[in-house]
């Protein structure tokens, strides 16, 4: 491992935050503001009373407008974030066999959980090549249909559609994790579209947060009545009673649940999710074509209409070593652009999540230029 340089970058070519970071992610300076404004009659205080149930009615109101969720979806959180929901949805969501496409590090973890449950069969499995994505195939007897809104570990993002030809009753199930409340949706096309708060939410960690069709609420409903044993901190049924009466089943992380609805409050006051799209589509801008004509630098995924707008990956040519850049610029404030370590390319991954100001990403383009400037 190189040493790194010691190359201090102009303070007028720094970005205002530094913080570019796939998750957790950069939470607003306001929002944290608000936070210590707020501690004295939030943080410490009971989540059964009024105070607290109030900030899960704000979240579960604010996500529904924010991702226009049909007549009949409901909004159902929970502690432990996605990687817990994912247990959710092997004990609650799927009933026999799932199909899961898997396209990356977080895309083939759902499938690891079902395929390790003894109630499930075998799920089915369709891959691709890191930087590309596959699309689901209609196949009897899949009843839920799992795809991953926008890969984090490779920068690929998918439109989630119900397949053609699907079996009726079939869900579609979305992780959503860094693309909710960034990426525009058809909730119509998603039973359920999951999350947590650290990326898009601009939060911190700790929950999982569900969107949930009717189709899907019937499916938890058949399958808590079929008598299917399941732990009660897995139990969706258990989390959707609690969340209709603004509650979670065990003590939620009460900074967190307050930084997001900050997040969905600020988008919404801003114009929706459109707006946050916009603000991820100008940055992700930047940032391809800022590659696409740079000498040393290439956009990873090489299909444009598959590069996400949300988490850029840029390859570097072989006279770069990525992992030196990252730490040159993380010793001038710079966080966190590291590849995704499982990825293993010589690269950098930089998130474009709503709170990121587009300025802010074209300015981490001139200091790497700088750097580059100096180092190659
Ligand atoms: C971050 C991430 C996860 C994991 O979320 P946790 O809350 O840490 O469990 C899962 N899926 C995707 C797509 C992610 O980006």
């Amino acid at each position: 491992m190189s040493s790194t340089p010691d190359i201090a970058l102009p303070d007028d070519l720094l970005p205002r935050d530094g913080r570019f970071g796939c998750g957790p992610s950069k939470v607003r300076a306001e929002a944290i503001d608000m936070l210590s404004g707020s501690a004295g009659h939030f943080l410490g205080t009971s989540h059964r009373q009024a105070a607290v149930r109030f900030k899960v009615g704000e979240l579960r109101n604010g996500l529904a407008e924010l991702l226009s969720l049909p007549d009949g979806y409901e909004v159902v959180l929970g502690n432990g974030g996605t990687t817990v929901f994912w247990d959710v949805a092997t004990f609650g969501l799927v009933e026999e066999r799932s199909q899961h496409l898997a396209f990356g590090e977080f895309s083939s973890k759902f499938a690891t959980a079902v395929r390790a449950a003894p109630h499930l069969g075998e799920p089915e499995v369709i891959s691709a090549e890191p930087g590309d994505h596959p699309l689901p195939v209609a196949s009897p007897g899949v009843d839920a249909y799992c795809l991953t809104h926008n890969e984090t570990s490779t920068g690929v993002a998918m439109t989630p559609v119900r397949p053609d030809g699907a079996d009726p009753g079939a869900l579609v199930l979305v992780d959503a994790t860094s693309a909710a409340g960034g990426l525009r949706l058809d909730a119509s096309q998603v039973d359920a579209y999951y999350f947590a708060p650290q990326k898009c939410l601009a939060s911190d960690g700790g929950l999982w947060i569900a969107a949930l069709s009717p189709a899907a609420i019937e499916r938890v409903e058949r399958i808590g009545a079929a008598g299917r044993w399941t732990p009660a901190s897995l139990d969706l049924g258990i989390a959707l009673e609690n969340s209709r009466k603004d509650q979670t089943y065990n003590t939620p992380a009460l900074a967190t649940l307050f930084l997001a609805v900050e997040q969905v409050g600020w988008v919404l006051e801003n114009g929706g999710l459109e707006f946050a799209a916009g603000r991820c589509d100008r940055s992700a801008a930047t940032i391809y074509d800022w590659a696409d004509a740079h000498e040393l630098a290439t956009p990873f995924v090489t299909d444009p209409a598959k590069r996400s707008h949300v988490v850029a990956t840029i390859d570097f040519d072989d006279r770069v070593d990525a992992a030196q850049l990252a730490a040159v610029l993380r010793d001038n404030g710079i966080l966190d652009v590291e590849p995704y370590r499982k990825l293993g390319r010589n690269q950098l991954r930089v998130a474009l999540f709503p709170a990121i100001d587009p300025d802010d990403v074209a300015a981490l383009t001139r200091c790497v230029d700088h750097v580059l400037g100096l180092l190659v």
